[in-house]
């Protein structure tokens, strides 16, 4: 029988993503497989259930869910929909590894194969199915976007007949995946960009899309292509070089993140004190605590003159291409784990292997068990 793959409707509040768009859909209907999908699922992504030609359309959840070989989530399965799932599936989605671990528990029991796109190793093979990469991208240059709305000021320079404006300056901080997304945008609406990383392999990128790199001379690559935590002396230095570039800037863009750690605190409220008034402050690493002081998740402090945002679930905003992205992410995905029309969950692969919590009955994940187990004894 043909592998039955299904997407139920997101339920975190405000999501406008969707795991499959249209024209994913009938890549895998051309495969042979059977895509179901909860009916509205795509609304605010911006697809009707009318779009979905090659999936048949399901009301009910647990109808949805409970026949599934494999079931695709944006945002990590709740409780309710864990219980739904058939026994021994597969459950490929977010599945915020680093919190709320006693979920897993639920999976093993119900003896799912849950992967976490989280965990998708970052090795070039693994580049089409990297979807922090994807989602990252387009914070990073949805920030911009917001932070431009929040501004009082143009980005570029203009000349006109009252005189010249002079262009915006806008310092990023972390110039990962989202913070050189972030570069790349601004410059393009014509601002002055500073960027600035503890890791220094990222100079070279940031020179690349026209900015300055703002060299502080830590150096501070960890693993896997992350940054690692830095020492209270380097977090000194680090401060008191950065604040002379906060206050110059009119915007702040900041992303730096540790992973399963919670956001480093980067811009102090001195260091916002030290701003101009009116100037913007977009921390898209709200959701992790934020990387400055005054960041309140979702919402707009204003501070002396300066407004702090701080975000959350910036990629859903976007959520018509964000959905397609993370669609193609499944999609290669999906190519790996199934083999001539069967689920093939080959544990020496890097990629399944690194990504894969839950299976057989049992929590896979080595660091996810560890955790586990200290947490029962
Ligand atoms: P991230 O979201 O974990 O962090 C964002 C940025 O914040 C990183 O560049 C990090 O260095 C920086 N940062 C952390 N602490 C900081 C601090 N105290 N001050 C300033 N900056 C700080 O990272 P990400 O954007 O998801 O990825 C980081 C890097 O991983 C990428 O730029 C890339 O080099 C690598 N990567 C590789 C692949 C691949 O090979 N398949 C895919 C994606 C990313």
């Amino acid at each position: 029988m043909a592998i039955q793959i299904c997407v139920p409707k997101e339920v975190r509040e405000g999501e406008q993503r969707v795991a499959l768009v249209p024209d994913i859909v009938k890549r895998l209907a051309n495969d042979n497989l059977q895509v179901s999908i909860q009916s509205g699922a795509a609304t605010l992504a911006g697809y009707t259930d009318a779009d979905y030609e090659n999936a048949t359309i399901v009301d009910s959840s647990s109808e949805l869910l409970g026949q599934a070989d494999i079931t695709l989530t944006v945002n990590p399965a709740t409780d309710e929909q864990i219980e739904q799932l058939k026994d021994g599936s597969v459950l490929i989605g977010y599945l915020n590894p680093h919190s709320d671990l006693e979920r897993f528990n639920k999976l093993k029991q119900k003896n799912i194969s849950a992967f976490s796109m989280e965990l998708i190793p970052r090795i070039s093979r693994a580049q089409s199915m990297d979807a922090l990469s994807s989602q990252a991208s387009i914070a990073g240059y949805k920030a911009v976007l917001l932070a431009s709305n929040m501004l009082g000021k143009f980005f570029p320079m203009l000349t006109t007949a009252a005189g010249t404006i002079r262009p915006s300056k806008v310092l990023v901080i972390g110039a990962g995946v989202a913070g050189l997304q972030a570069i790349a945008t601004a410059r393009r609406l014509g601002a002055i960009v500073e960027g600035y990383d503890v890791r220094p392999a990222v100079k070279e990128q940031v020179e690349s899309l026209g900015a300055k790199f703002v060299d502080i001379e830590i150096k501070a690559e960890g693993s896997g292509g992350y940054a690692r935590e830095l020492s209270e002396e380097e977090k000194q230095q680090q401060q008191a070089i950065l604040a002379k570039h906060v206050a110059a800037a009119d915007v702040v863009i900041s992303t730096a993140a540790i992973p399963g750690r919670p956001s480093p605190r980067i811009i102090s409220t001195e260091m916002v004190e030290g701003m101009k008034g009116g100037s913007v402050i977009v921390d898209l690493a709200a959701e992790g605590g934020g990387n400055c002081d005054l960041t309140r998740i979702d919402e707009t402090v204003l501070h002396q003159g300066v407004k702090i945002f701080g975000p959350s679930n910036v990629p859903s905003m976007v959520g018509n291409h964000a959905s397609e992205l993370y669609a193609k992410n499944l999609l290669n995905f999906l190519e790996l784990l199934i083999q001539d029309g069967a689920i093939n969950i080959d544990l020496e692969d890097e990629i399944i292997n690194a990504s894969l919590i839950t299976h057989a009955g049992a929590i896979h994940h080595s660091s996810i068990k560890e955790q586990l187990e200290g947490a029962s004894s």
